[in-house]
């Protein structure tokens, strides 16, 4: 391609952006999933977290699964002001209790429910939430009422595998995270710092 048809497309491209730029003119906060088997969704989420923090936003996270593991990311943003919750007691896959389960995640979904009618909360994360509603021990609809009627400028995010259908339906943003290879199949142990 020569320089000047190279330039010309940019420039076609660019007058494009720029219409698409202009035509978003909406603001308010979105609703966000980020669902599938590879490896980045809780990541992803801290990383927005991070981000709006350094806005000086404010931030809830609630941890649905890995509540009592080390954090990485916990350690650090809870000493910037980013409020957590964690499933600390109750919940454990060697137990299969499921009235505890539902009861330790009940507990922390009513701290999310708060977070949700708090318009002082700018971001709420919640962390592998995707789980607690296929296993039954949170009602989809109550999820489902509870971010439709939260405060219009805050913004939710949603991570863990299957999300569902509803909410991938009713979120303003979904990104899939696609497993290619992951380190943990080839016998590799997870690793502080990278995995959690
Ligand atoms: P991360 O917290 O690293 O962003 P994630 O939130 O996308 O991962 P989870 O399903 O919540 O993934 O799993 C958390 C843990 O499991 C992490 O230690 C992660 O490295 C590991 N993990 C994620 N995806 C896979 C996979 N496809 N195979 C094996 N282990 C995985
Ligand atoms: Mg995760």
């Amino acid at each position: 391609m020569s320089e000047h048809s190279h330039q010309q497309r940019q420039q076609k491209l660019k007058e494009k952006v720029d219409a698409r730029i202009d035509a978003a003119q909406q603001e308010k906060g979105l609703f966000l999933i980020i669902t599938g088997n590879g490896k980045g969704k809780s990541t992803s989420a801290f990383g927005t977290v991070a981000r709006a923090a350094g806005h000086g936003f404010k931030c809830g996270v609630a941890q649905y699964i890995k509540g009592t593991w080390a954090c990485g990311e916990r350690d650090l943003l809870s000493q910037h002001g980013v409020d957590f919750h964690v499933m600390s007691t109750g919940f454990t896959w060697d137990t299969q209790d499921k009235t505890a389960d539902t009861q330790a995640a009940q507990k922390i979904w009513s701290a999310c429910k708060t977070m949700l009618s708090d318009p002082g909360y700018d971001l709420v994360v919640l962390d592998e939430i995707t789980y607690m509603i296929t296993y039954g021990y949170i009602d989809l609809d109550d999820v489902i009422a509870t971010i439709s009627q939260r405060p219009s400028e805050q913004s939710v995010l949603i991570t863990g595998r299957g999300a569902h259908r509803r909410l991938v339906e009713m979120a303003d943003t979904v990104s899939e995270v696609r497993n290619v290879k992951h380190a943990f199949d080839a016998g590799v142990k997870a690793r502080q710092g990278i995995d959690w």
